[in-house]
């Protein structure tokens, strides 16, 4: 038997920072689905891979090796044993990632390994389609939002403090592109799950997104 607590959201909106911290607070594995589709993006940009190579993506998807750990509080991505946490963050991944999670091969890949990475276990997934595909019967299902402008800004800092160089300006046409890749695709589309609460952090602090989710998790075990 696991719980998982399911948190859906567009880019920026938080889910990253939020999701650590209640993990923390309720001792729940963190799963940051993101960092699984960056991977795939990774390789395949490696690789010189293009997402009409449908052939070439399976091969590459039979042969790939991700895995998620946590070390000393913060998450380490390995792509094949190597720790590719940083690289899976660059603008040349941020432009090919909602691209390539279009496609139904990658995402049938990844369901499975979703699945299988919180069997058994107590779980806050983060992602884009957790509530509505890849954990329909989750727990607790939060969707969090924010505007468009406010999820820039806060990449815009997250950028400057891990020392990536970046304009408000490009930032916010990135994150809008991607809102509209990740909502329109045909395949788990990014949507509120009838079900799920929807929590609008705009105006709110980190710590009462936390304090909010919380004690909706609280209600529920
Ligand atoms: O959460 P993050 O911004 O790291 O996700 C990167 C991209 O991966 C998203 O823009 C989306 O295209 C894809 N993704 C997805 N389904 C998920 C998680 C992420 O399609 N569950």
């Amino acid at each position: 038997m696991s719980f998982v607590v399911a948190i859906d959201g567009p880019a920026g909106s938080g889910k990253g920072t939020i999701t650590k911290l209640v993990g923390e607070k309720l001792g729940l594995i963190n799963i940051d689905t993101g960092a699984t589709f960056r991977s795939v993006t990774l390789a395949m940009l490696n690789e010189k891979i293009d997402i009409n190579e449908e052939e070439r993506i399976k091969k590459l998807l039979e042969n790939i090796h991700i895995d998620l750990k946590q070390e000393n509080g913060t998450q380490v991505v390995l792509l094949n044993g190597e720790d590719v946490t940083l690289k899976i963050r660059s603008n040349e991944v941020n432009s090919f990632v909602s691209p390539v999670s279009t496609l139904k091969i990658v995402r049938d890949n990844l369901l499975n390994l979703q699945r299988k990475m919180a069997e058994g276990k107590n779980v806050i997934m983060e992602g884009r389609d957790i509530g509505t595909t890849v954990f329909p019967n989750a727990n607790v299902k939060i969707y969090l939002d924010a505007t468009p402008e406010e999820r820039a800004r806060r990449r815009v800092k997250q950028n400057i403090e891990q020392g990536i160089d970046c304009s408000y300006e490009e930032v916010l046409a990135s994150v809008k592109k991607r809102d509209k890749i990740d909502s329109e695709r045909e395949i788990a589309p990014l949507k509120q799950a009838d079900d799920a609460i929807y929590i609008d952090s705009s105006n709110m602090t980190i710590d009462e997104v936390v304090e909010t989710i919380c004690k909706i998790i609280k209600e529920k075990v």
